[in-house]
Parts: C-alpha cells; structure tokens; sequence
C-alpha cells in the first residue's frame, strides 16, 4: 500500500503532467488559427510588447507614469477589441485562444489557494478507495429513469399500501434529502430484500450531489470494512496511518451499500460504531442500505450501532424483486390488466 505522501505526489504529478498536455494542446490549437488568421499573431506580438513597455514604466519619471500607463492601456484594450471581432468574424469562441481546463475551479493545480480542490479530494479517494465502478454505474442509475410502474400497485395487506405508493414515497424522500443537503444533516437507512431498488436510489441520491460538486464515497461494506482492516493491521511503518481513513469521514456524504453481507468481526462491529459516531459528532450525512431488519442489526452488530441508527431516517422497501420485472419485461401493469 503506497503511503499518502505518495498518493498525493503521484496525482500532483498527474496534474503537472495535464497542465503540461493542455499548454501543448493551446499551442497546437494557436498555431492552427494564426495560420488561418494571420493578423492575430500580430496582435499577440504586440500585445506582447505592450507588456514589456508597462513593466519598464517603473523606470520612468513619476510625472510620466501615469499618462504613460494610461496610453498603454487604450492601446492593449483596441488590440484585445479587434482580436475578439476577428475570432467572432471567423465564427470562433474567445476561448479557443485560452487554456482550456478540466476543471476551471483550480486551472488543474489541485489547490485553490491552499485548499485542496473537490477534484484533488475525489482524485485521492478513487486513488484510495477504487470509485471507477461507482461511476459507471451512476451514468445509467439515476432519478430521470426510476421507473415507479415496475412497482406493483396491489395494496400489500401487511404493509397497508401498494409497493408502488411506498416507492413513490421513498422517491420523494431522495429527492427531499438531495436538496436539503447538506444543512439538514439527514441520515438515510434503506431496507428491505434484494432486488427492490435500494441500491438504484443510492446511485440516484450519489449522481445528484456529485453533480452539484460534493465529495461522495461510495463503498459496499465489504469494500469499506477491507480497506479499514488493510489501513489498520498494515505491517509497513507508516507514521500517516492514523489519519489514512481521514477520506471516510472528510467526504461530504459516506453511502455504505449492503451492510450486513460482509463477514462480520469485532472489528467491524466497533469500526462501524466508530464511523457512524465520527460522522454524526461532525453532522456530515450517511445512507446504509442493507437487507437486515433493524433487530437483526442489533443482533449482528451492537446497541451502540443500534442506538446511532435510531436516529436515521428509515425507508422500507417491499414487494417483488424489480429486477426480474425489468429482465423478462413482465411489467406489473399488464399483469395486472390480464387479471
Ligand atoms: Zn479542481
């Protein structure tokens, strides 16, 4: 396991190396458009030599500064006008003169000012815990493809509504919890059998908030539960260990999916305990999903994760495994009509 120090020089070396990528890229690009248009590397050239005459202005006569500067500056505006009406003649963007970013917010140095960016944080947590499967995938789970008609519409005499109107609630729900975060400091627990969506509204509530810029982790307990153990019972002298789990409880919103089917210790009983409580003590959100019933939870875990977990808010799921609906496109509906 590479050390953090490392990580981090690694991905800041990847950040030199895109930086490097993208001025090479403007350079082509430029080269492409003076050939083109060849008065804009004029321009370039003199607004070039403008600037060499205002950093030379501090060798002047006070007296003269000012008109000096003065005249500098309406000659570099007309240059930076005519530039702009020739790219805009020849149906081109300002922009194609400029670097163009991955992301705009840090230019790609990884750091505004001396924060670290959202997209250095989610760089080392990929590093650290893989997300390339979570991103793929949230690009076919999200809200604009949750499908209520997959949900029968049959009241459920345990449950006294239809699996479809419990499923319209818990949508309601998600949607509620993506915006009122982060404030409301809400915590989600979803359960209910496999196959009924819970792990789809997880990948729907993650899309949401990455989208909007938030640091989300993503992990199957199992995932979660391994890597702590990995960072924990290291045998490498690492003087950082301790705070090699900071990720998991730095990350705006933690999801733990399927809690339960992974082989449960002392150790993950305590570590989950220990999240939850380091999550909860700095009011940043968690949503578990898990197929336990909650006193099942208490069994397989303890009554301090049982105590944390009274305070989330609860969404049952019922009814029948949705995923064997969509596969054999037994729509509930025309089930329904037949009978
Ligand atoms: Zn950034």
């Amino acid at each position: 396991m590479a050390s953090k120090t490392q990580i981090y020089k690694e991905i800041l070396r990847e950040y030199d190396a895109l930086r490097t990528e993208e001025a090479a890229q403007l350079r082509q690009r430029r080269e492409a458009i003076y050939r083109r248009l060849p008065r804009l590397r004029e321009i370039e050239d003199e607004l070039a030599m403008l600037g060499i005459q205002t950093a030379k202005l501090v060798l002047q006569k006070p007296a003269q500064i000012a008109q000096a500067a003065q005249q500098l500056q309406t000659a570099q505006k007309n240059l930076q006008a005519e530039r702009l009406q020739i790219l805009e003649d020849a149906g081109l963007s300002p922009k194609v003169l400029e670097m163009e970013y991955h992301c705009t917010k840090c230019q790609d140095t990884g750091y505004i000012g001396n924060t670290p960016c959202v997209c250095l944080k989610r760089r080392v947590m990929d590093r650290i815990y893989d997300q390339s499967n979570v991103r793929r995938i949230i690009k076919q789970e999200n809200f604009d493809n949750f499908d209520l008609r997959l949900y029968s519409d049959k009241v459920s005499k345990k449950e006294g509504i239809s699996p479809r109107e419990n499923a319209t609630h818990i949508l309601r729900q998600s949607l509620a919890f993506v915006e009122n975060f982060p404030e409301s400091g809400e915590n989600l627990l979803l359960y209910g059998a496999t196959g009924l969506g819970k792990t789809f509204v997880c990948s729907c509530i993650a899309k949401e908030l990455l989208e909007q810029g938030y640091v989300v982790l993503y992990l199957s307990a199992g995932q979660l539960f391994r890597k702590l153990e990995e960072i924990r019972f290291s045998k490498e002298e690492d003087p950082e260990r301790e705070e090699w789990d900071s990720e998991i409880l730095d990350a705006d919103l933690l999801i733990i999916d399927d809690l339960g089917t992974e082989f449960a210790t002392l150790f993950t009983t305590s570590e989950l305990f220990r999240l939850l409580n380091d999550r909860k003590l700095q009011n940043k959100s968690v949503i578990i999903s898990t197929n336990l019933a909650p006193e099942q939870i208490t069994n397989q875990y303890s009554d301090r994760v049982t105590s944390r977990l009274q305070e989330y808010k609860v969404l049952k799921f019922f009814g029948e495994d949705i995923r064997v609906m969509k596969k054999y496109g037994q729509s509930i509906e025309k089930e329904s009509y037949h009978s």
